[in-house]
């Protein structure tokens, strides 16, 4: 899978390399490429954004600097899903990243400011993604979030063993995992359940399908 991400913050997205998930898949199964609205602006001295018609604070990033970014990198063909991060688009759940993580390229468009002139949303991408309701000052950490949550899918990205074991997967039906505990098995009174300590695999498993947890 190839994802590229468009933003004024490139440098954001250095340590994700250096981790797991991303780590353990670039340059076999991932291909991470990160663009900088900033080196392909039409505009002269690196201007991306502009002051709002109608009035108001704050700078919104402009439709022909995202234009011109897309077309640097793709010459116009554009075949693959190209994602915005908005705080008023769907919202990312596991189901979307399950969608996500099976294209074989995604485009990532981040906004910082007051965000997208409309016109990139409405001509210029093919999904708009929020990643809860709430606002950010930027794109990057959606950005970030939806990666990671993305990677984690791609086979070798997770170490082996915990991707049929993992929240969300048919093991714990569809549902996040049960809580885990590690040594000590008592500390300031606060003990392990019995049960994982007993050795009983079969009880165990019982244990922890019984403590699966619904999302909220
Ligand atoms: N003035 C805008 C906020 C823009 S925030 C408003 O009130 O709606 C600036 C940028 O941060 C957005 O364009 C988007 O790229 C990103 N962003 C902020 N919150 C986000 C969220 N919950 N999900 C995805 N992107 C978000």
């Amino acid at each position: 899978m190839r994802i590229d991400v468009f933003t004024l913050v490139p440098n954001a997205f250095e340590w994700l390399r250096e981790r797991r998930p991303v780590a353990a898949v670039l340059g076999n199964e991932l291909e991470l490429r990160v663009f900088n609205y900033r080196e392909t602006t039409p505009l002269g001295a690196g201007q991306v954004d502009d002051q709002p018609y109608g009035g108001g604070p704050g700078m919104v990033l402009r439709v022909d600097v995202v234009a011109a970014a897309l077309d640097t990198a793709y010459g116009g063909a554009l075949e693959h899903r190209i994602v915005a991060l908005s705080p008023g688009g769907r919202q990312l759940d596991q189901p979307l990243v399950e969608e996500l993580a099976d294209e074989p390229a995604l485009t990532l468009l981040s906004a910082r400011f007051e965000g997208f002139d409309q016109r990139i949303l409405d001509h210029l991408c093919t999904d708009v993604v929020s990643i809860g309701p709430y606002v950010l000052s930027g794109g990057e950490i959606p950005a970030l979030a939806l990666i990671d949550s993305v990677v984690r899918r791609l086979p070798g990205a997770l170490s082996e063993g915990s991707v049929e074991a993992e929240s969300f997967s048919d093991a714990f039906e569809g549902g996040l995992e049960h809580p885990h505990y590690t040594r000590p098995a008592d500390f300031r009174g606060w003990r392990v359940p019995e049960i994982l300590l007993s050795g009983d695999h079969r009880r165990i498993e019982q244990w922890r399908l019984g403590h699966v947890r619904s999302v909220q």
